[in-house]
């Protein structure tokens, strides 16, 4: 096996989705990096897979790439796993990425399961997406955080946790347009398995229907923002900042011209940005 730092995507909770090549690559490896040796080692052990584990979490990242740069120098091959899915994605394992790519050596993904993907490809929204990961765990910032989410045009992707779940549905409810939907993905691949897809208005009822709804591991997403009568989100970009250096008249022609869009609707939609 070459000399490379390996990112192996786990199952998110079937077992059973564990790609050929994540088993050969963790079977080959001199030492496996991952965040919970314990969790690790369970996993592991189904497989009869004995390598050498190396602790590495969101607090000795740096520490742990170090180690693992020094194992790479010495010739060996290092897998770098997370506790469920893929590795550096809302899990450690960026930090040490970026430090083993300025080393020098070469970083290989092993794609797998991921939540945030599987919830996608199961929730038949169509379009771009953004993945938000987790919002903040304070009420403050979880509600700015979501406002400044609002404008984008594309489906929004969080993950969430039970204890937390229903406050931020009631404030994505709250918060984002009416017109939009929500897809509840929740214990995804696992035996109570269950996905779906409401006005968003009414999703805080759905939760609080039964406690049951309330639990496991959940994706939220969000279908994106209907589109404004005419404007799309690149129309509206190039008129906001047309409008931060001209006044309303010539930066609705201009934006006509840019965009090829009615002028009346622009003019009435600059009207609206300018307030
Ligand atoms: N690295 C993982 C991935 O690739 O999806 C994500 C790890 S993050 C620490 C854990 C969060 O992912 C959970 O709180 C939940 O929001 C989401 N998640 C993980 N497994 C899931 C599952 N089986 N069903 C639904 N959401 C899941």
């Amino acid at each position: 096996m070459k000399t490379a730092l390996f990112i192996v995507a786990t199952p998110i909770g079937n077992l059973g989705d564990i790609t050929l090549r994540a088993l050969e690559t963790l079977r080959a490896a001199d030492t496996i990096a991952c965040e919970d040796t314990r969790h690790a080692r369970r996993l592991l052990d189904r497989h009869g897979i004995r390598a050498d584990l190396c602790a590495v979490h969101a607090h000795n990242e740096q520490a742990a790439a170090e180690r693992l740069i020094g194992l790479l120098a010495a010739g060996k091959s290092v897998a770098l796993i997370s506790d469920a899915g893929t590795p550096a994605v809302s899990d450690p394992g960026a930090r040490v990425v970026a430090a083993v790519r300025r080393a020098g050596f070469a970083v290989t993904p092993l794609p797998g399961p991921n939540a945030a993907i599987a919830a996608l490809s199961a929730a038949g929204l169509d379009g771009p997406f953004y993945f938000a990961g987790f919002l903040p765990a304070k009420v403050g910032a979880r509600r700015t955080a979501i406002d400044a989410l609002k404008g984008i045009a594309a489906t929004l992707a969080f993950y969430e946790a039970p204890h937390r779940v229903e406050a931020t549905v009631a404030d994505l409810a709250a918060r984002l347009e009416p017109a939009r939907e929500i897809v509840i993905a929740r214990e995804l691949t696992k035996l109570f398995e269950e996905i779906v897809r409401l006005p968003l208005p009414d999703a805080p009822a759905w939760l609080a229907a039964d406690e049951n709804r309330r639990r496991g591991e959940f994706v939220l997403l969000v279908s994106a923002p209907p589109p404004r009568e005419g404007i799309d989100a690149e129309a509206e970009r190039i008129l906001t900042l047309l409008l931060a250096e001209l006044p309303v008249k010539p930066a609705t022609t201009l934006a006509s011209e840019i965009t090829g869009l009615s002028k009346n609707d622009l003019y009435r939609r600059a009207l609206a940005l300018k307030g």
